[in-house]
């Protein structure tokens, strides 16, 4: 279940500082920008290189996370019945390939998911450090996660408004753009990754998107189910008021 914050509206998305503006006044950023502040301040007053190397740590895990969600969550094989796990997957993502231009769908609206996901994260890696006889494990885990990982997690929303909002772009704009793009409108089952770099994590999994090799499924905006699917039905109509999705946007998603 999401739960999504009423009041937060889509800001105008026509140049990268509309975007940047988008994703720090998305919900969750209310609580994650302060953790951010508060890990770049043990970073400065109690500076050791192990630091560097727990901060870039939590870079690379957050890369790995996204792709590790993206790939084996949200494109799980989804339920035969309407229940409450398909209702979260359409909320979270099926949902999104069935309207991608909807900016409703396009996610960071739900101010719980990250802010636990990270506190969880943060509670494991200190437990890992402390196992292993580290002398200051909260502090290293709390640099990883929310100088680390979480930063990489914002970019990561950036860098997914970027990709499908209209508007001028920079080159690595467009870069992100067309790589995501491929995901969309190419092929579904390659480049889990949006973030920049994230190509790294795809082709360490085979994933990469290879126009010279890519097979273009069948139904690829209702990832592989038929546009007409009743579940499919069920839950456009379900959330069509939640994320404004029209009558004639559910129309023509049928064919
Ligand atoms: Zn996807
Ligand atoms: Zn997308």
């Amino acid at each position: 279940m999401i739960i999504r914050d009423d009041n937060f509206k889509p800001y105008p998305l026509l140049r990268t500082h509309h975007r940047v503006m988008h994703v720090l006044r998305l919900p969750p950023q209310k609580i994650l920008l302060p953790l951010i502040a508060v890990a770049l301040a043990l970073f400065i007053a109690f500076w050791t290189p192990w630091f560097l190397i727990a901060a870039l740590s939590g870079i690379a895990l957050q890369y790995l996370i996204e792709y590790l969600i993206h790939r084996f969550l949200y494109h799980m094989a989804p339920p035969d019945q309407v229940n409450g796990l398909f209702k979260w997957l359409y909320s979270s993502h099926w949902g999104h390939h069935d309207f991608p231009n909807n900016p409703n769908l396009w996610g960071g609206t739900d101010r719980w998911f990250v802010p636990i996901i990270s506190s969880i994260f943060f509670l494991l890696i200190s437990g890992l450090l402390a196992l292993f006889g580290n002398d200051t494990p909260f502090l290293l885990a709390f640099i990883a996660v929310y100088l680390g990982a979480i930063p990489t997690y914002i970019t990561y929303e950036w860098a997914h408004v970027t990709a499908h909002a209209a508007g001028q772009k920079n080159w690595l704009e467009r870069y992100i753009t067309k790589e995501h793009a491929y995901h969309h409108f190419q092929d579904f089952s390659t480049n889990y990754h949006v973030n920049a770099g994230g190509i790294v994590v795809d082709k360490a999994f085979g994933t990469a998107f290879d126009r010279d090799t890519y097979n273009r499924p069948d139904n690829i905006r209702t990832m592989g189910l038929a546009p007409d699917d009743p579940r499919l039905i069920e839950l456009r109509d379900l959330y069509a008021n939640d994320y404004g999705i029209s009558k004639s946007d559910r129309a023509k998603a049928l064919s």
